[in-house]
């Protein structure tokens, strides 16, 4: 039997901004423990799809499903707390924290407990204790205490996972996370991806097409709101129209 808590799936998904549809009948599918790729030019709308799927934009048409419950119409903090995590393309970190307690501030926010984590709380050993193993999980345990100002830009976008990933979520779009990091550090970056626990699904904008057809397992690809066409890479690959539309050749 399919276990459908872990999906994520659009029907007929679309936005409009006054005349300009956006995004237009999509329907996007996310199977569990997903390594999925949304490719396509500027301005296809990936962004924008993303927005819908978190809920920052109310769509115009369509419904979103996770699991077996309709959230097309729950505010973003309620799909947050079902296990919906978001990357931004931008780096929003705090530059003197360190990592340790970049991530002991997010656990403490998914637990409620707010700014009170540096007491000596009785959970508060816990919470030291999963962020760490956090941090071992994308392989940032050795930069631990290490001011996030001072650590290398690609360690700062898996930082960022690190902060998504403290909220305990069960699918997770990343908005280009490789934006900015040098090219020699990107590979490692999306190596730490993969190897994601295997029961969070992954979907992942991004632009390197040699990072996307490295790591991807199945790649959706948008054109001018709407989906071209989905696939193995090696079928994306092979495909004319997205050698046309989106490869240039
Ligand atoms: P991508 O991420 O694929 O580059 P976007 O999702 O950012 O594309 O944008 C898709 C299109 O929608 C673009 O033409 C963009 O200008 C337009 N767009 C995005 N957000 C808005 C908005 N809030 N109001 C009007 N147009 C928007």
């Amino acid at each position: 039997m399919t276990n459908t808590t872990h999906t994520l799936r659009t029907q007929d998904l679309g936005v409009r901004f006054g005349a300009f549809q956006a995004v237009a009948d999509v329907n996007l599918s996310l199977e569990p423990g997903a390594r999925q790729a949304l490719i396509g030019p500027n301005g296809a709308g990936k962004t924008t799809l993303i927005n819908l799927l978190t809920g920052v934009l109310k769509p115009t048409s369509g419904s979103i499903h996770m699991g077996g419950t309709d959230i097309t119409r729950l505010p973003g903090d309620k799909r947050a707390r079902m296990g919906l995590a978001r990357t931004f393309q931008i780096n929003t970190l705090f530059p003197s924290l360190t990592p340790l307690l970049s991530v002991v501030l997010a656990i403490s926010e998914r637990e409620g407990l707010g700014a009170t984590w540096w007491r000596p709380l009785k959970g508060c050993t816990a919470v030291f204790d999963e962020a760490h193993a956090l941090l071992r999980t994308l392989k940032l345990d050795g930069l631990a205490d290490v001011p996030v100002a001072e650590l290398a830009y690609g360690k700062q976008r898996l930082l960022e996972i690190a902060l998504a990933l403290a909220a305990k979520p069960r699918i997770l779009l990343l908005d280009e996370p490789a934006a900015g990091v040098p090219q020699d550090e990107s590979g490692e970056l999306f190596e730490a991806i993969a190897a994601l626990p295997a029961d969070i699904s992954v979907l992942f904008i991004e632009h390197d097409m040699k990072l996307v057809f490295r790591f991807a397992r199945r790649i959706s690809v948008l054109v001018g709101g709407r989906i071209l066409t989905e696939g193995m890479p090696s079928d994306i690959g092979a495909d004319p129209r997205v050698r046309e539309v989106y490869l240039g050749s």
